[in-house]
């Protein structure tokens, strides 16, 4: 049922300090497995919202070259004009975008004031108790046989199956 319970039938005859151990590092390898598929997780919604936008500038594309063409038909547009116009405002949109380099240098020093995005702490994975449904750190959490628990429904848990048990 729980971890003691598993290493316990695994290796009855070694030591409590190597049991903590390895149930030690059960833990660590768990926490990362469940670190890699929120990762895959978050990789998947953000894939899907990928398709989601390009299917949504396809339909953007057609609708803007149907408009043009029926403008450019009815000669009320001029297409070169219309080219003309369309990559000055693209090289002005390329302008406001471009990073400023001298402020970037300048701020360097203070990645949590203003500096690199790419310094930025990366956020610590939470994870939803399957017991009482609170949002808790990976790193606050224990996995059981109905998936991971916060410490605290854990032990409760942990107490309830050890008085079963005996
Ligand atoms: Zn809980």
């Amino acid at each position: 049922m729980n971890k003691i319970g598993f290493w316990d039938a695994m290796f009855s005859d070694i030591g409590a300090r190597e049991r903590e151990a390895l149930n030690e590092a059960a833990h660590a390898l768990q926490m990362q497995e469940i670190a890699s598929d929120n990762h895959d997780r978050r990789i998947e919604k953000l894939l899907a919202l990928d398709r989601a936008q390009g299917e949504e500038i396809a339909q953007l594309r057609i609708v803007v070259d149907v408009l043009s063409s029926m403008l450019i038909d009815a000669k009320l547009l001029d297409s070169q004009i219309m080219l003309d116009r369309v990559s000055d405002k693209r090289r002005a949109l390329e302008e406001s975008q471009r990073p400023k380099t001298s402020r970037s240098t300048q701020d360097s020093g203070h990645p949590y004031r203003g500096g690199s995005p790419l310094r930025e702490a990366v956020p610590e994975v939470t994870i939803d108790c399957k017991n009482c449904r609170a949002q808790v750190f990976a790193r606050d959490t224990q996995i059981t046989p109905i998936g991971p628990v916060c410490d605290r429904c854990y032990w409760a848990l942990e107490m309830q199956s050890t008085n079963i048990d005996l």
